[in-house]
């Protein structure tokens, strides 16, 4: 658990007015907070099993999880090797085509346009976890209510939140791209394709409509589902729980979150790549797996991508803090 006692100092450079009161100081965290967070990520993938295994031969074949698995991959990447590595972070450059399919892919991910999208994300790396911050947990505080407050706002309750994240000032390089303004237009439609799609192919397999019927709900909305919340796990959870092993700007909690390391492509390693927005990999530690940063590798070596931002080894020690890992660092400056 991310709980640390902060220099009082902090809070003062918030305003009167900003919803951040108490965003400087940590309460203790109980067991019953750590078990609602855990609760939040594990309890759906058990839901989801437990369906499986009740639905398993009439509700849903081998094939509506197969194609399910195969969205997943095609549509995560997407969010995270495009809309987050490539057009937020520039992380790495990519051919033309290979930009507007990462883009469109993404888009078939159900998390709004890519232009919104990274205007969103980069004003989160612009006020991590202070005020302006789209979805910060630390949003009402660090009371034991606030914090709970908080992680609902952080993982879902900020896309119901009237808090416009103008393009213009955030993204004007993708508005002024045609290809991807383009993209972002076709949203709807996409998210309309994401779901036609595994209607078709489970019509196409089976011959039938209620094949063409299981494999929507289970590889069109349960899949998009899936990744919504593994996203949406990356905004809240990785900045609550977890370990802090290497330094980020001040007031920013982000933490490396191991458990969903596989499931959000390498995503979770989210201290990691608050420490080093630009890096291609987030993973920068041995042994932690970074799907996306494979990808990248993978691009890079068919020439596809270049000019991509590996870690670099110097670079990355001096981000480390103080010891082999410290889960209860205040940010640093
Ligand atoms: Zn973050
Ligand atoms: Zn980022």
């Amino acid at each position: 658990m991310t709980i640390s006692q902060q220099p009082v100092k902090d809070r003062q450079d918030y305003d009167g007015a900003s919803p951040f009161p108490e965003a400087g100081r940590h309460a203790p965290a109980g067991k019953a907070h750590i078990g609602l967070t855990a609760a939040i990520v594990v309890l759906p993938f058990v839901a989801l099993g437990v369906a499986i295994f009740l639905a398993w031969g009439q509700g849903v074949v081998l094939t509506d999880l197969l194609l399910a698995a195969g969205l997943y991959v095609v549509t995560g990447l997407g969010v995270t090797v495009g809309f987050h590595r490539l057009l937020t972070h520039a992380s790495f450059t990519a051919r033309p085509w290979l930009r507007v399919a990462l883009a469109v892919a993404g888009s078939m991910g159900f998390q709004g346009n890519v232009i919104d999208w990274v205007a969103v994300h980069r004003r989160h790396h612009a006020f991590t976890d202070r005020p302006g911050d789209p979805h910060s947990p630390y949003r009402y505080g660090t009371s034991l209510r606030g914090q709970l407050r908080g992680l609902a706002h952080s993982h879902l309750g900020w896309l119901f939140a009237d808090d416009q994240t103008p393009a213009e000032r955030y993204a004007p390089d993708l508005l002024a791209d045609p290809a991807m303004t383009r993209v972002a237009r076709a949203f709807p439609a996409l998210c309309a394709l994401s779901l036609a799609l595994p209607f078709l192919a489970g019509w196409a397999i089976t011959g039938t409509l209620y094949g063409a019927l299981t494999a929507f709900l289970w590889a069109g909305l349960i899949r998009a589902a899936l990744l919504q919340h593994v996203t949406w796990s990356v905004n809240s959870l990785c900045h609550l729980i977890g370990d802090r092993p290497f330094k980020t700007r001040r007031h920013d909690r982000s933490t490396n979150l191991w458990p969903l390391a596989l499931l959000s492509f390498g995503e979770s390693w989210h201290n990691g790549h608050h420490s080093q927005p630009t890096c291609a990999r987030h993973g920068l530690q041995r042994g932690q797996l970074d799907p996306s940063a494979a990808m990248i590798r993978l691009f890079e070596r068919l020439g596809w991508a270049s000019d991509v931002h590996w870690p670099d080894h110097d670079r990355t020690q001096r981000h480390r803090t103080a010891g082999p890992r410290q889960a209860r660092a205040p940010a640093a400056d």
